[in-house]
């Protein structure tokens, strides 16, 4: 294999590995949710579509190009990848994407509510988990709802009825953040479910990202 073919076949073991993370994690149910990671300018890689988690391998997972060509993988990409790669085109920042139904996440997602600070991992998202307009699923509409919401400042947006995208550095960083979100709705659910929790305001917020940036050996 040349050095390409090699780094694109770790990004796509990566793909498989996280696909059944979600699943471990409780971020997703079935088929649900999908993963994608930047290859180059010109390239990413993204979890088929409809394939169970635990059945993907890495030579499943298409490779394609930034206008949605498939260039590799012989099986249908994800059908949210307009969304993935509206993310790509709008975030020269971004080099992976998670998309998730996590179930506390999802529930705030279904009210239409924002997720706020109430616990202070959540500045690993920015201020907020926002929450994109309703837009039917697998749309170019629904990748454009969802940058909207994310605009140059978050990691991630609820999508409105639907569940949760988040987008960083990479892949890994990505999945964290879908870990980080669905952990704090979760508090946040309970919190409100006997009280009323304490939001943190911005100028914590600010400290506790500079704090992050350092966090860990
Ligand atoms: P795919 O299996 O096509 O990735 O779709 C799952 C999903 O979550 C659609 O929003
Ligand atoms: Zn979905």
């Amino acid at each position: 294999m040349s050095e390409t073919e090699l780094s694109h076949y770790d990004t796509r073991s990566a793909i498989c590995e996280y696909g059944r993370s979600l699943l471990d994690d409780d971020l997703t149910t079935g088929t649900g949710g999908n993963l994608s990671a930047r290859l180059d300018e010109e390239h990413v890689a993204i979890s088929p579509s409809g394939v169970p988690y635990e059945d993907i391998t890495p030579a499943d997972v298409p490779v394609v190009r930034t206008d949605g060509t498939v260039v590799e993988g012989d099986v249908e990409p994800s059908t949210e990848l307009p969304m993935h790669l509206a993310v790509y085109e709008n975030r020269p920042d971004v080099g992976g994407v998670v998309h998730t139904h996590s179930p506390y996440a999802t529930t705030f997602a279904s009210l239409g509510e924002a997720i706020p600070a109430s616990h202070y991992l959540l500045s690993f998202t920015g201020s907020e988990v926002p929450v994109a307009e309703y837009e039917t699923h697998a749309t170019q509409e629904l990748g454009e709802a969802a940058v909207d919401a994310l605009g140059g400042e978050y990691n991630a947006t609820l999508l409105r009825n639907h569940g949760v995208l988040t987008a960083d550095e990479d892949l890994d960083s990505a999945y964290t953040v879908a870990l980080m979100v669905e952990y704090c709705a979760r508090i946040h659910y309970q919190a409100r479910a006997i009280g009323e929790p304490e939001i943190l305001p911005d100028d914590e917020i600010d400290r506790l990202s500079e704090k992050l940036d350092s966090y860990g050996q």
